[in-house]
């Protein structure tokens, strides 16, 4: 661990997002004595769980004037991540005596559960005093060692300050991306983009073809066949000769990735079999983009890879007056974001002192050259996956915090392992309720 300095400062610090990462960031920022303001573009806590039936106008949202709907989230999803191990480690995200009947204390519940969780998080720790809702940050810069901060809110009306820090929450699933398939600008059929699926009505009696059978994309065709006629998922991490109907279902098929796409309305995949379908559903991820951060061109997002960063929060140059929390994906999201709120509140505060910016960025670049080694593309620079256990651990120790329990990292290594083996029955068949107890003893122990 960094060796702890004796001078503690207190600083004013922006945080912009109220979404888990924000909230969480709000919370470990004042316990360390900072002044927080938190920007939050909604008119409510949650973020992504804030669920609207709204959604975009433009469909795959490739216009960037459009007007943004922040939220992703369709009507039918459940969490992808058993509850014990997707709550924050002093919160845990588990029914509690005084949930009343509205609650959904399934062990993958509902979208609704996780936002009242989140309410309930704000509410226990008085975080929304520290909110100003219907805000929106629209300049982030550098300015004689602090930081520039422009907002408007929903009455047009613009603010210009000055903050000693910033800690960006702005999430990572709000800008889709869009699948590049051979022959599709001039394909006739109809495009959506998962950011933009909440119900399922308008695919009744269509063909349709899903891209990506990850976590939206097994749910969303999941969602279409009720009503679809056929629904054929294309997936890249299938080999080329894929071909099967799904087990249980009559009308879903998985295939290997899409070849190439005509103007009559076909649909040619790498398995050489050709569909005539109505609607092509990209469920191929989002792209990280801060539009409101002026660095001079130091902070790139090239390829999906946001950087330089420090492992994933501090660029070493404006650190750690700008830091990043949430990056990293495939792993437990809630408990890395307080992780990354507690070691950027201590490093604001002098409590932890990070290396110099030489050797931040020597680590950097030894990131880069073993991902590259590993032949791992660059748009997987924030991925965990199976590094997260070292990453969570090593953030822990650096604030002196215990590291991830073995419980929570099984937990999640089983789930994404159902998720992939059994993508319609791993919400509610699982063989790990010995986890189970050991989350809840822990739990308890904790109130002790
Ligand atoms: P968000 O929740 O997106 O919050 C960002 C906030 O910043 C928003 O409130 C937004 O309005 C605000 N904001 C953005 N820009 C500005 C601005 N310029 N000015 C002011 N405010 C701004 N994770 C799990 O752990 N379990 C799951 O089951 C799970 N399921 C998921 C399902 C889907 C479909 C998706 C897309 C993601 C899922 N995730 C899941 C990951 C999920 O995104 C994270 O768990 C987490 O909620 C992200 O929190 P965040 O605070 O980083 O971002």
């Amino acid at each position: 661990m960094a060796p702890a300095r004796t001078r503690v400062n207190s600083l004013n610090v922006a945080v912009i997002g109220a979404g888990a990462a924000g909230l969480v960031a709000a919370r470990e920022l004042r316990r360390e004595n900072h002044t927080v303001v938190v920007f939050e573009r909604d008119s409510k806590v949650g973020g992504l769980w804030v669920y609207t039936p709204n959604s975009e106008p433009d469909p795959l949202s490739l216009d960037p004037n459009r007007t943004i709907v922040h939220s992703s989230v369709y009507d039918s999803l459940r969490t992808n991540l058993p509850r014990e191990c997707m709550g924050y480690r002093d919160f845990p995200f588990v029914p509690r005596p005084e949930d009343d009947e509205s609650r959904d204390s399934r062990r993958y519940p509902s979208h609704r559960e996780v936002l009242a969780y989140l309410e309930d998080f704000a509410r226990e720790f008085k975080l929304v005093e520290m909110v100003r809702f219907k805000t929106e940050v629209v300049l982030v810069e550098p300015e004689d060692k602090k930081w520039r901060v422009q907002s408007k809110n929903s009455d047009g009306i613009s603010k210009d300050e000055i903050f000693d820090a910033v800690v960006v929450c702005n999430g990572h699933y709000t800008e889709p991306r869009v699948a590049h398939v051979p022959g599709i600008d001039s394909w006739p059929g109809k495009q959506i983009h998962s950011h933009n699926y909440r119900v399922p009505d308008q695919f009744k009696d269509q063909v349709v073809v899903v891209i990506g059978n990850f976590a939206s994309g097994a749910d969303i065709s999941r969602d279409i066949t009720g009503v679809a006629k056929e629904v054929h998922i294309a997936s890249r991490s299938n080999p080329s000769k894929t071909y099967s109907k799904l087990p249980g279902s009559n009308n879903l098929w998985l295939h290997s990735m899409i070849e190439s796409v005509h103007e009559d309305g076909t649909i040619v995949f790498q398995n050489g079999k050709v569909v005539q379908a109505d609607t092509i559903v990209h469920c191929t991820g989002y792209k990280y983009h801060f539009p409101f951060l002026n660095t001079n061109g130091y902070i790139t997002v090239e390829d999906n890879c946001v950087g330089p960063l420090y492992e994933h929060v501090f660029p070493p140059a404006l650190a750690p007056g700008l830091s990043f929390i949430g990056l990293p994906w495939m792993t437990l999201q809630f408990f890395m974001f307080e992780l990354q709120s507690k070691w950027v509140a201590a490093a604001l505060s002098g409590r932890v002192t990070l290396p110099s910016e030489e050797k931040m960025m020597e680590d950097v670049t030894a990131y880069y050259a073993k991902r590259e080694a590993f032949g791992q593309p660059k748009r997987y620079t924030h991925r965990l996956g199976g590094g997260q256990v070292d990453y969570l651990n090593w953030i822990a120790e650096q604030i002196g915090a215990p590291p991830g329990e073995q419980w929570r990292y099984q937990e999640i290594n089983g789930g994404y392992y159902r998720l992939a083996t059994q993508s319609d029955t791993f919400r509610d068949k699982w063989d790990d309720d010995h986890l189970i107890v050991e989350a809840y003893e822990d739990f308890l122990r904790q109130k002790l």
